[in-house]
């Protein structure tokens, strides 16, 4: 087979050290004779994977130790009934949230929450971080929800928004789609969530980092697995935690310690993005919507200026190795996930077949 670049958004690209470690560790799991997936998620073995994967998470975001890190199922999109669900319930009902718009994934987030709670959309655009002057909050609102980078749409938080908002807001984050592609400054949040098979590992696992002085916030109704102080309280072991998605979690965890941490992957995203868009931008054969302070160094959308020659733009992708660079349905178009395990040479593999089909060499 010829080496292949997938530029999938989800399920994405893991790194192949890792894949091997889990081909190797497959039958049996240092020596215990049996796989990950066999154990007990109370026995020793799968403690001492689960442990490992909280710390070295906790190490690589430099976590305070006034927040808790969860394990938990129903992916990214499950948290957009959860976190209204776990953190309006101290609030006289129904609560009012609010929420900044910046594509297809706070659009979700907005439609869900409204069976919570009194939503309010604070501001609104989907080529752009809305500038924070124009934000129309609501005072005393239980929380500020953002998605600092829409996958589909391409619009990124470049900077942590803490800064934009009142002292007293409480940030929520859906992270799902860059998490640990740059480093964050965790205690402007108060809670940050990511669905794993983005930039982390396999679906079905989904990160959810919250400050412990929101846990026990829950409305009445919350399902007792998805209640974050039920999870907290039992280490994410209230029901069993999807334990394998968890071990290769943890070994993308150890394989980011390797490549220098998030801080290193960062400057590696940022000059791997750097190059995409310069091929992008050369000149006007390919489109981009987004501006270009906003423009995500995860999930890079674009146009043929020719729509017509899409097919053939992806066939001969394919036939080079360059993989899943369709864009999402709703939106149309190409887009290519240069997730932290998308090496340089992928990218630089994607710009050459641009420059060609463009051609301009
Ligand atoms: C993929 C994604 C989700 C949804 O994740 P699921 O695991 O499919 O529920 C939510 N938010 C963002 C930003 C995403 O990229």
């Amino acid at each position: 087979m010829t080496h292949i670049y997938n530029f999938s958004a989800g399920p994405a690209v893991l790194p192949r050290e890792v894949l091997a470690q889990a081909a190797a560790d497959m039958l049996d799991w240092h020596g215990s004779g049996m796989s990950v997936m066999e154990m007990s998620h109370r026995g020793p073995e799968f403690i001492s994977i689960y442990k490992a994967a909280e710390r070295d998470l906790r190490e690589l975001l430099a976590v305070p130790d006034n927040y808790r890190i969860l394990f938990m199922q129903g992916g990214g999109l499950s948290q957009n009934a959860l976190i209204p669900l776990n953190l309006v319930g101290h609030k006289p009902q129904p609560a009012t949230v609010d929420f900044i718009h910046t594509g297809s994934w706070s659009a979700k987030s907005i439609k869900e929450a409204a069976k919570y709670a009194n939503v309010n959309v604070a501001a609104s655009s989907t080529t752009s971080m809305p500038p924070p002057s124009a934000w129309q909050l609501t005072p005393g609102a239980a929380y500020l929800h953002l998605c600092t980078n829409e996958t589909i749409d391409g619009v990124e938080f470049c900077v942590d928004p803490g800064w934009a908002a009142p002292q007293d807001a409480v940030l929520v984050a859906d992270m799902s789609s860059h998490i640990l592609s740059r480093r964050i400054d965790v205690a402007q949040y108060g809670a940050i969530f990511a669905g794993a098979q983005k930039n982390i590992g396999p679906a079905g696992l989904t990160i959810v980092i919250v400050r412990d002085d929101l846990l026990g916030k829950a409305l009445p109704a919350c399902p007792s697995a998805f209640d974050f102080k039920l999870v907290a309280d039992n280490d994410s072991m209230y029901n069993t935690p999807p334990t394998y998605a968890i071990y290769i979690a943890g070994l993308v965890f150890q394989w980011l310690k390797r490549q220098g941490g998030v801080a290193a992957m960062e400057e590696r995203n940022i000059a791997k993005a750097k190059l995409l868009y310069a091929a992008l931008d050369a000149d006007d054969f390919y489109q981009t919507r987004v501006a270009a302070d906003s423009r995500s160094r995860m999930n890079v959308p674009f146009y043929l200026k020719d729509e017509s020659r899409n097919d053939e733009f992806l066939a001969g992708a394919k036939a080079r190795g360059l993989l899943q660079l369709k864009g999402h349905k709703s939106v149309g178009g190409m887009r290519a996930s240069i997730y932290n395990a998308m090496p340089l040479e992928g990218v630089q593999a994607l710009v050459d077949y641009l420059n060609d089909f463009a051609g301009r060499r």
